[in-house]
């Protein structure tokens, strides 16, 4: 997949599909534009004109509920009009092809495409026959991507341990081998110039390749998790999964779940992240869910504020703007 594709010749956004390609620059310009919008909370009317008079779809091909509810507040807070597209009721299911619904909805007016589909590849796909001031959005694709998650996820990072990404040592733990939060995450950390990115999983839920990767894989969660200063759970993909990888959940937990007692191997202050839906009792405790190391609600928050950055710069806003 050719990560250009994204770029327009002046070597700004218009699409959003992947991290790959992008550089430390371009990612902390758009950190720098969501944070620039966390004051909007405190205020009467808490929107900004940005996208007025755009029209953003919400092309969702997958269950979803936070990506989706978030682009959409996102979308709304930025002055947009918001279609959320109902795929499963859709002329899609009547045999339309992709491509007929997509220019069915150009012909509404649609600015930008926020895409979730079940194949890797789908967004890009996308970007490649849309009209040319149509922005498309990856919210996430098969096993491929998921890069506005990754992005918030940094975001959190950055707001909780600061903008030396250098100095922290970062684990990943759960099913590696099919997470699409896994794989932004390890290329958006590794342009950041993360100290140290850990990934700590069986090998059954471990990619082949995963040395070349730029990561430090571990088996034992114990290992894993020692000295860091940011923890990242997973959750498992069955849906993704083609045959048992697994004994079973209670075994998973027994070997690889984030308990109280684990946690004290990290650091002190540690932060617990996952970027949702959680199970409680499968990848971590309810206590340490809930308990004073997680900001998994955090991260929702950041949700917003960084989708909201990556749709208004994917539709020509100049970061040097002020806000407000
Ligand atoms: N919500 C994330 C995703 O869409 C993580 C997950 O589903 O486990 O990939």
């Amino acid at each position: 997949m050719r990560p250009d594709i994204q770029l327009d010749s002046d070597g700004g956004l218009h699409h959003f599909l992947t991290l790959e390609g992008l550089t430390a620059t371009q990612l902390s310009s758009i950190l720098d534009t969501a944070e620039s919008f966390y004051p909007l909370a405190g205020q009467s009317v808490r929107k900004v004109p940005l996208l007025r008079g755009k029209t953003i779809v919400n092309l969702f091909f997958e269950n979803s509920t936070r990506t989706r509810t978030t682009f959409e507040v996102a979308a709304k807070k930025l002055s947009a009009d918001v279609i959320n597209f109902n795929l499963a009721t859709s002329a899609t299911s009547k045999g339309e092809s992709l491509l007929d619904t997509l220019k069915t909805l150009e012909a509404m007016q649609a600015d930008m495409f926020v895409v979730r589909h079940q194949q890797s590849g789908a967004a890009h796909f996308i970007a490649r026959h849309v009209a040319p001031h149509v922005s498309v959005i990856n919210a996430g694709d098969g096993r491929h991507a998921h890069p506005t998650q990754a992005m918030l996820d940094m975001l959190t990072i950055r707001h909780h341990k600061g903008a030396q990404f250098e100095r922290l040592k970062i684990a990943i733990i759960g099913d590696i081998l099919h997470s699409r939060v896994a794989r932004s995450l390890i290329h958006g950390l590794n342009i950041l110039g993360v100290g140290q990115l850990r990934v700590v999983a069986p090998d059954t839920l471990l990619p082949n390749d995963i040395e070349t990767l730029g990561v430090h894989p571990f088996n034992r969660v114990e290992q894993g998790i020692k000295d860091v200063d940011v923890i990242i759970m997973l959750r498992l993909q069955k849906e993704r999964m083609q045959h048992a990888m697994l004994s079973n959940e209670h075994e998973y937990f027994r070997l690889y779940g984030l308990t109280e007692k684990r946690l004290t191997l990290a650091k002190p202050d540690v932060i617990v992240m996952h970027p949702g839906p959680i199970n409680r009792g499968v990848e971590l405790d309810s206590v340490v869910a809930d308990g004073p190391h997680s900001v998994i609600l955090d991260q929702v928050s950041h949700g917003i504020a960084t989708r909201m950055a990556i749709m208004a710069m994917t539709l020509g806003y100049k970061p040097d703007r002020v806000v407000g």
